[in-house]
């Protein structure tokens, strides 16, 4: 390991915002230097964060309620981590980033950690780089780290993947998303949150959402991220369900399919520039490109 690397590792530890910053974009750009990180990464410490996805239709207060939990851990004396899936900003939309970062009203408490990832205009895996973030960010000694995602398109949900437990957020006033949701977003969630209690028709969708979930086993909260009602049952509950998860041996086997995903991406990652200089080397020109393709991984495998 050179000496650099080994120094921002340290400084890492030392709860740097700069080095944690830093070690992420190695990472996340597929910097030479980013397999001595990533191998530092396979820390005990880094074991024994709770990785804690939150995910659910635009507008239905996540970032709100992500802050509420942050607020609720933070007061229990825990350091916590957020990593904010965001499809609307490019890599190179720097704006739109510190927008997102300066609408977090934790930004400036040291023991709060906040990363923005681009799901758009980016060339790397985002499970790889999520799943980087989420352990620079644990081996800085966040005891949580809070995985949220915008909306709940294809990229999303395979970013819950990545989580040990995902909670599901709802609220009054997106009943088509909510009926979208019925189809399949639930078996893949732990809890369904029912946002914005203190709004005219919350009561509604509680009932709808508790239905649900006690059909299917999941559980049911309802918060205000406004005022703060049932954010501590919901803080408190997560935890709660974690721990009962790991005890049956679930959260091991999530980490296994999410250990899977990472290495798909960094798979396809590494073997892009392989496909890049073949495609080249055997020129296509008319046809089907498709075809074209299949031809060229013919080649590559021969
Ligand atoms: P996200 O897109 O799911 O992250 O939603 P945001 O956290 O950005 O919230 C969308 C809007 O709903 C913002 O204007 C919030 O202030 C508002 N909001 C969030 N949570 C609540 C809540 O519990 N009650 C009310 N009344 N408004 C909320």
């Amino acid at each position: 390991m050179t000496a650099e690397i080994q120094t921002l590792l340290a400084e890492v530890r030392a709860r740097s915002p700069r080095a944690i910053g830093r070690a992420i974009s190695i990472v996340e750009d597929g910097d030479p230097a980013a397999g001595e990180i990533l191998e530092a990464l396979e820390h005990p410490s880094v074991e024994e964060a709770i990785v804690l996805g939150v995910t659910g239709p635009g507008g239905a207060g996540k970032s709100t309620l992500t802050q509420a939990l942050i607020t609720h851990y933070r007061a229990a004396g825990r350091r916590v981590g957020v990593v904010a899936i965001d499809p609307s900003s490019s890599v190179s939309g720097g704006a739109l980033l510190g927008d997102r970062i300066r609408m977090m009203r934790h930004a400036v408490d040291e023991d709060v950690v906040i990363r923005s990832m681009a799901t758009r205009g980016r060339t790397g895996g985002l499970c790889a780089a999520a799943g980087a973030a989420v352990r620079v960010m644990a081996y800085s000694g966040c005891g949580i780290v809070v995985l949220e995602t915008v909306g709940v398109g294809q990229a999303d949900l395979q970013v819950v993947g990545l989580a040990d437990l995902t909670a599901l957020v709802v609220a009054p006033g997106l009943g088509d998303d909510v009926q979208a949701m019925k189809a399949g977003l639930i078996e893949l969630v732990d809890a369904i949150v029912v946002n914005k209690a203190d709004q005219p028709g919350a009561d509604a969708v509680a009932a709808l959402m508790q239905a649900l979930a006690e059909a299917s086993g999941r559980k049911a909260y309802c918060t205000s991220a406004v005022d703060g009602r049932g954010v501590p049952e919901l803080a408190d509950g997560l935890v709660a369900l974690y721990e009962a998860l790991r005890e049956g041996g679930r959260v091991a086997e999530r980490r296994r399919n999410a250990r899977y995903a990472e290495v798909i991406d960094w798979a396809l990652e590494l073997l892009r520039p392989e496909v890049v200089s073949w495609v080249e080397a055997l020129h296509p020109r008319g046809g089907d490109p498709r075809a074209l393709a299949r031809a060229v991984i013919a080649k590559m495998r021969s």
